[in-house]
C-alpha cells in the first residue's frame, strides 16, 4: 500500500490502484462522474473557473442547481405541491430541523418508529422539541427486522410519524412504507435515495444525507409538501427554518456548491447509465441477492445473516461468522482481494457490506467468490 502522502504521477496509476469499497458512507462514486469532475475541475464548460470558484448566484450555478432539482423530481417522479431543499448538517440536522419545524403549535405527540440505531437518535433529538411517542422499538430483538402493521402502537393522531427506509448499520429495510394512520409521513432515505422508485405522494417530507447513495458528505436533500411546510413557523432561527430556506430556493447563505454540482452528475449517471430508478432497484437487488445467496446456503453453520429475511437491506448485507475468531482473517484476506470496508459497525460487529448504486455488479461477485472460497478454506 501507497501512503496518502506519496505523489502519484498520472491519472492511469490512480485509477489502477482503485479498490472495491464496500463502505457504508461516505461511499462509492461512479467512476465516470469522478472522471468528469476531474476533467472538469480545471474549468466548467462555459464558466472559465471551476465549480468551486464560481458564485452560488452566477448563471453557471443557476444551471446547475436548477437541472440537479430537474433530475431528482424525473428519477423519483415528485408530484406538484412538494420541494425540494439542498441543505447542509447532514441527516443528523434534520433529526433536529424536523421537529423544531412540525412538532411545535400541534398539540400531538410525534411518533417514531425505531428499527435501528439512527431511527433511535432521530427519536432523542426530537424529545428536545416536544412530545414523542414510540410506535415501536425492536431494541431487545438486537434490530433484526421491520414491524408489521399489525405491530405499530400509533396513537389516534401524530403531528407527524417518523421511520428509517433503511437502517445502515443493522442492515434492516422496509419494503413497502408503514401505515400512518392519516398523519404525516416523515423518512430518512439516506441510505436508500435513489436505490429505486418511492411513491413520494404517501409522504410529508423524505430527507437524505448524499454520502451513501448521491454524492458527496455536506449535501442533505429535503423533499417537502407544500402543506407540511405550512406547519413551519416564521419565528424560527433562519438557517434552521424549511420555510425560509424554501421562500430563498436552498440559497438563503453560501450552499454546497461542490455537493449539488457532483449529485447533479450521480443523477445524470443514474438516468443515463442505469436506465432509472426501476433499473437502479432490479441492479440492487441482484447484487446484494449473490450475498444473501451465500449466508443462506449453510443454514448458519458458517455464514451468520443479522437481519431475517423479509426485512432484509438491499443496500448495506450484514453478516457474521459463526466462528467469530476467524472476523479479523476474514477483514485482511478481502483486503488482500481489493475487497475493503467490510467491517461492520462495532454495535452488531462483524461484517457489513454495502452495495449502493455505484458498486458494480463485478465487485459483489468478486465478494461473493471470496465469501466461497473463504469457507472452503476454514
Ligand atoms: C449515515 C446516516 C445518517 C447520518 O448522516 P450524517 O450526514 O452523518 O448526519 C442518518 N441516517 C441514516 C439512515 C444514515 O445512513
Amino acid at each position: 500500500m501507497t501512503s496518502m502522502l506519496d505523489r502519484q504521477t498520472s491519472t492511469e496509476q490512480a485509477l489502477s490502484q482503485r479498490v472495491f469499497n464496500f463502505s457504508p458512507g461516505p461511499a462509492v462514486l461512479p467512476v465516470p462522474v469522478l472522471q468528469e469532475i476531474q476533467r472538469d475541475l480545471l474549468a466548467l464548460p462555459g464558466a472559465g473557473s471551476s465549480v468551486l470558484e464560481i458564485s452560488h448566484r452566477s448563471e453557471s450555478f443557476d444551471a446547475i442547481l436548477a437541472e440537479a432539482e430537474a433530475n431528482l423530481r424525473e428519477l423519483l417522479d415528485v408530484p406538484e405541491g412538494y420541494r425540494v431543499l439542498f441543505l447542509q448538517g447532514g441527516a443528523l440536522l434534520q433529526f433536529s430541523m424536523i421537529p423544531i419545524n412540525l412538532l411545535g403549535g400541534q398539540g400531538l405527540p410525534a411518533s417514531y418508529i425505531v428499527t435501528g440505531t439512527w431511527g433511535r437518535k432521530a427519536a432523542v433529538e426530537a424529545r428536545r422539541e416536544g412530545r414523542v411517542h414510540v410506535a415501536w422499538d425492536d431494541a431487545d430483538g438486537n434490530y433484526v427486522r421491520v414491524p408489521n402493521a399489525g405491530e405499530l402502537d400509533l396513537p389516534e393522531a401524530s403531528s407527524y410519524v417518523h421511520y428509517t427506509s433503511n437502517e445502515t448499520i443493522q442492515g434492516v429495510q422496509f419494503r413497502r412504507p408503514p401505515e400512518a394512520g392519516g398523519s404525516p409521513l416523515v423518512c430518512d432515505v439516506s441510505s436508500d435515495f435513489l436505490s429505486g422508485p418511492v411513491d413520494v405522494s404517501k409522504f410529508g417530507l423524505l430527507y437524505a444525507c448524499a454520502q451513501k447513495n448521491a454524492g458527496p458528505a455536506g449535501l442533505t436533500v429535503v423533499i417537502v409538501s407544500d402543506w407540511l411546510l405550512e406547519r413551519s413557523g416564521s419565528d424560527l432561527h433562519s438557517m434552521l427554518s424549511f420555510r425560509l430556506q424554501a421562500e430563498k430556493g436552498s440559497r438563503l447563505n453560501t450552499p454546497n456548491v461542490f455537493g449539488v454540482y457532483v449529485f447533479l452528475l450521480v443523477t445524470r449517471w443514474l438516468r443515463d447509465e442505469i436506465g432509472g430508478l426501476a433499473a437502479a432497484a432490479a441492479r440492487a437487488e441482484a447484487k446484494t441477492g449473490l450475498i444473501y445467496e451465500v449466508l443462506d446456503a449453510d443454514g448458519g453453520e458458517f455464514y451468520v445473516p443479522h437481519a431475517e429475511p423479509a426485512s432484509r437491506s438491499h443496500m448495506n448485507v450484514t453478516f457474521r461468522l459463526r466462528r467469530t475468531e476467524l472476523e479479523p482473517a476474514f477483514v485482511a484476506a478481502a483486503a488482500d482481494r481489493g475487497l475493503v470496508a467490510l467491517k461492520g459497525h462495532r454495535s452488531v460487529g462483524g461484517f457489513r457490506a454495502s452495495l449502493y448504486n455505484a458498486m458494480p455488479m463485478e465487485g459483489a461477485e468478486r465478494l461473493r467468490d471470496f465469501m466461497l472460497e473463504f469457507r472452503a478454506t476454514h
